[in-house]
């Protein structure tokens, strides 16, 4: 098989794997427990907190552990505006954040909150203007992705970061798609609040964790024990935590060069795809983007199909945000940036990781483009 959708998925490492089977079938004790077998397991756990605040550049302090992105990301968001909710009742957020925080910003709505739904440029991007006019005195929190999921598309975040703390306003980044894989300390991008996810740089499913600078007002989602200086109650999966930092270390150590090949290897997929198959764009194209995605829309086809398509050859690329599989609607990404419906529909998401290389491209190449061929020939689109 050649998968090329690790933006939604991927797989585990090896080394990650040995490292957590030890917390699994050996040190199993409950980190909280007083005696020295607990405390073996406390010891695992703080030893990784302190290797994923090195890797992201923050205290040790800073880290909770989560189940999930989407976890740290509802923990940043109610948690922001639950702890604020006397100072203010509006939130500042994009049009095209993953429904992780998009959904818990509805939430909010609901429940009586005003929230701000930046609009994007053609290119993806938040314009700094538009952020700065939404400002409001009762604006408590200002909830902006890194880069997006279906697009790669990086946000200025270091700009949006300085905005926030001129205004006094907390910023929270979703930096679910760049953390392990851009060569930086994602905390020196100056955001209060920062979501990671550890399925995405080859560590366990199940997984996250949630920067947040010292002094941040945060509630609690979950009521229950002390863990997690009182921020996130429940025992904490062990191996899971083990997992997430030596992922985060190997992402990390390796980030500068996969970078850099995934970038050259994505560019030379694009020109090849652009040069073979007639009426496709790349979306995003001109904006600074993750290395390793690539959203591709296809004139006269539908996206589902081409899917499809590849998957009877054993090539797997998606639609766009694995949870929106199955959806029926175009990307709500995709027609924030301006494309027609028809056009958000003939998309795919092509997202490349530590396995694929050159071979991988010449042949997804030549099946996209068998694929949209027969599709075209039988489209009811085309004329
Ligand atoms: N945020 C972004 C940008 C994502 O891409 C994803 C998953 O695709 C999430 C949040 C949710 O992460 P998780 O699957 O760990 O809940």
């Amino acid at each position: 098989m050649i998968y090329l959708d690790h933006n939604a998925t991927t797989p585990l490492d090896n080394g990650v794997f040995d490292a957590m089977v030890p917390y699994m079938n050996c040190h199993w004790g409950n980190p909280s427990s007083p005696y020295s077998f607990g405390n073996q397991a406390r010891v695992a756990v703080e030893k990784a907190r302190q290797r994923v605040a090195e890797c992201l550049g923050c205290k040790s302090a800073e880290i909770i552990f989560t189940s999930c992105g989407t976890e740290s990301d509802n923990l940043a968001i109610r948690g922001v505006t639950g702890a604020l909710r006397r100072r203010g009742n509006h939130v500042i957020t994009t049009a095209i954040e993953h429904h992780a925080v998009l959904n818990t910003c509805k939430d909010l709505e609901a429940k009586g909150w005003q929230v701000t739904y930046l609009p994007v440029g053609s290119d993806g991007t938040v314009k700094i203007a538009d952020l700065e006019k939404s400002l409001r005195p009762e604006t408590v929190l200002i909830t902006i992705m890194h880069a997006n999921n279906e697009t790669g598309i990086i946000q200025p975040i270091e700009a949006i970061a300085s905005l926030a703390k001129t205004g006094g306003i907390i910023f929270h980044t979703d930096a679910v798609q760049t953390a392990g894989k851009l060569p930086c300390r994602l905390c020196e991008l100056g955001a209060d609040l920062i979501s990671i996810s550890s399925h995405k740089f080859y560590g366990p499913k199940g997984m996250g964790a949630l920067y947040v600078r010292e002094k941040t007002p945060l509630d609690p989602l979950l009521t229950g024990g002390p863990h997690e200086r009182n921020l996130r109650a429940g025992t904490e999966s062990v191996a899971g935590i083990v997992g997430l930092s030596h992922a985060l270390v190997l992402a990390t150590e390796s980030a500068e060069n996969e970078c850099k090949r995934l970038a050259n290897l994505r560019d030379r997929f694009e020109s090849q795809i652009t040069s073979v198959i007639p009426r496709v764009k790349i979306n995003g194209s001109a904006a600074q983007r993750v290395p390793n995605t690539s959203s591709l829309s296809f004139e006269s086809v539908d996206g589902e199909s081409i899917v499809f398509g590849l998957d009877l050859r054993g090539i797997y690329v998606s639609t766009g945000s694995a949870c929106s599989t199955g959806d029926p609607e175009p990307s709500h990404v995709l027609l924030a940036m301006g494309l027609l419906p028809k056009e958000a529909q003939g998309s795919i998401r092509v997202s490349l990781g530590k396995g694929n290389g050159e071979e991988d491209i010449k042949i997804v190449v030549g099946a996209l483009a068998d694929t949209v061929k027969r599709l075209r020939s039988i489209s009811s689109m085309e004329n």
